[in-house]
């Protein structure tokens, strides 16, 4: 399981996008940001791919 938190992109929401790949959790994490914290989606979206976990 690949996770992706907002925490971890500064963000401070309890949401953690989760895929089967890295691909898979950078489009949920995408999502959520686009629609939740458009503010700060291009800064998120930037960093995303270097934080994703392995869990
Ligand atoms: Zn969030």
């Amino acid at each position: 399981m690949k996770t992706i938190s907002d925490k971890d992109l500064g963000i401070d929401c309890d949401f953690v996008a989760r895929g089967n790949t890295d691909q898979e959790a950078i489009e949920a994490a995408t999502a959520h940001v686009r629609d939740e914290h458009p503010e700060e989606a291009e800064r998120a979206l930037a960093a995303m791919r270097s934080k994703i976990r392995n869990e």
